[in-house]
């Protein structure tokens, strides 16, 4: 597998073409943002570990008959991957109230949901994501009717399979954000990464936070938390 040209470089990974037209690689950086690009840092480390966890947690998906972009990994900060188009939407699906749920409908953070919560956001950094619903993804055509089906199961699937995956090494699933593309043959695949980054992580027991928002509202023991989510894991 040939690395070829840079074809993208988002906030916290690049994507490189290879010389197989239908492969892409994903470089994990070190780097983290917060409150759409405004808070800057990095993690130490971060790259390799998230590089890790979602080969880890795409590969336990594909056990569960999820199709997922991951093929394979390539080095510590890189993996090989399905080419898609990305959807324009952010897929978030909640277990129990944290960060923006708990703030816009004033519920105390840690308040559990009777069911899982799955909400949608448009993909735009000028924008900040705004949070978007079926009509507006038809009258936009983000998606198909078809296609929105298909992504609201595979989330709420997901989520069934991480979470309980994560109970059983005292992790509680808070919440969490996923991406799906487009593959040439038009078939909806999971994309993007499963990291501290794009989850929410609390130790069952003492409910520590074990996820980016250390590093969101500087509570410190960043680059530890996602230490020990890759050790939970392997
Ligand atoms: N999330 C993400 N990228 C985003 C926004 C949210 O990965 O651009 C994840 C976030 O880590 C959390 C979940 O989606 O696990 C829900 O995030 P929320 O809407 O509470 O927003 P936040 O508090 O992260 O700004």
């Amino acid at each position: 597998m040939e690395k070829r040209e840079q074809v993208y470089e988002g906030k916290a990974k690049i994507v490189y073409r290879t010389d197989d037209p239908e492969r892409y690689i994903l470089y994990f950086k070190d780097d983290a943002t917060a409150f759409n690009g405004l808070k800057k840092g990095t993690i130490s480390g971060k790259g390799e570990l998230n590089n890790r966890i979602s080969a880890h947690f795409f590969a336990l998906l594909e056990e569960h008959g999820i199709p997922t972009h991951f093929e394979k990994l390539l080095s510590p900060r890189e993996m090989l991957v399905k080419k898609v188009t990305i959807l324009p939407i952010e897929v978030v699906v909640r277990n129990i109230a944290a960060g923006s749920l708990a703030k816009r409908l004033g519920l105390a953070e840690g308040t559990p949901m009777r069911r899982p919560v799955l909400e949608f956001y448009l993909k735009s950094d000028e924008l900040g994501d705004p949070m978007i619903n079926e009509y507006h993804i038809y009258a936009l055509s983000l998606a198909s009717e078809d296609e929105l089906k298909t992504l609201a199961d595979y989330a709420l699937k997901i989520n069934s399979i991480l979470s309980a995956y994560l109970a059983e090494r005292k992790l509680e699933l808070v919440d969490f954000k996923l991406e799906f593309g487009r593959t040439a043959g038009g078939a909806i695949i999971l994309a993007d990464e499963i990291s501290p980054d794009t989850c929410r992580f609390w130790d069952a027991e003492t409910k520590e936070k074990l996820d980016k928002d250390r590093f969101r509202r500087d509570l410190g023991g960043v680059e530890e938390a996602y230490q020990e989510i890759w050790r939970r894991l392997s």
